[in-house]
């Protein structure tokens, strides 16, 4: 693929990934990527305990899917550690997102303590670990203090059009909740499954079918993105919009 500051890079991101989850559609967005050649990023949950989650039914070659799933090249990553919400973060979260949170409001011993537990969990199934991103995109320093802590240094989340790099973190930006294609910069959709039924998948496989020559793999962007200091600026403009428009 020829990198291109007009054309866009697009990452498919997978949220909610977990032993009990909608494998019906999940099932068929395996096929539609081994279709297209497309390695997304999976957000796992590694000791999911989210009730809405376990009323769907179990898979119990859960985590041979996931390490054959690494082995094709798609990116696993941590995404929580039981996806429950405890704590309410009144919006004074690090991106401004508000709602409720895994980990935001905890200390710096009980935030590492559950990635430390979950990344456990990985080790034990023998997959690598490099990537984390929060349920409902809710941090606070404590949480990317205590991600240094355990060795991990790439956040999927935040804003902007590029990957960028603050607090010794990079992040990989995430922008829409919506399928959404800018015509610049790299972006990663945010997909959840359980809430789809046979029409979302069918809106999706268009839309994959139509953007699937801007799709790129996590290690692509890793090795071709960083923001320099125009991309900074574009960054923070766009930051600013985002938490104005959500805040209307
Ligand atoms: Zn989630």
């Amino acid at each position: 693929m020829i990198i291109s500051p007009l054309k866009p890079a697009l990452l498919v991101r997978l949220d909610d990934i977990a032993e009990n989850m909608n494998w019906k559609i999940m099932n068929k967005c395996e096929d539609l990527f081994l279709k297209y050649n497309i390695k997304p990023i999976l957000g796992v949950v590694p000791n999911n305990q989210d009730p809405s989650f376990l009323s769907f039914p179990k898979e119990e070659n859960f985590w041979k899917k996931i390490k054959d799933w690494q082995n094709q090249g798609w990116e696993i990553s941590m995404h929580g550690y039981s996806h429950i919400y405890e704590n309410d973060t009144l919006k004074k979260d690090y991106f401004s997102i508000g709602g409720k949170s895994e980990f935001f409001g905890k200390n710096l011993n009980e935030q590492t303590s559950k990635i430390k537990k979950g990344l456990k969990i990985f080790s034990e199934k023998k997959i690598k670990i490099r990537s984390f991103f929060a349920p409902n995109h809710t941090y606070d320093k404590n949480t990317f203090l205590a991600l240094k802590k355990c060795g991990i240094t790439q956040v999927i989340d935040g804003y902007g059009i590029k990957p960028y790099s603050e607090l010794g973190i990079k992040f990989i930006p995430q922008l829409f909740y919506k399928l959404i294609l800018l015509p610049f910069g790299v972006q990663c959709t945010q997909i959840h499954l359980n809430n789809w039924d046979e029409k979302n998948f069918n809106d999706f496989e268009n839309f994959i079918r139509k953007n699937k020559n801007y799709i790129v793999t996590y290690d692509f962007v890793l090795r071709n993105y960083s923001a320099g200091f125009f991309v900074k600026i574009i960054n923070k403009i766009i930051k600013t919009l985002l938490i104005i428009i959500r805040k209307l």
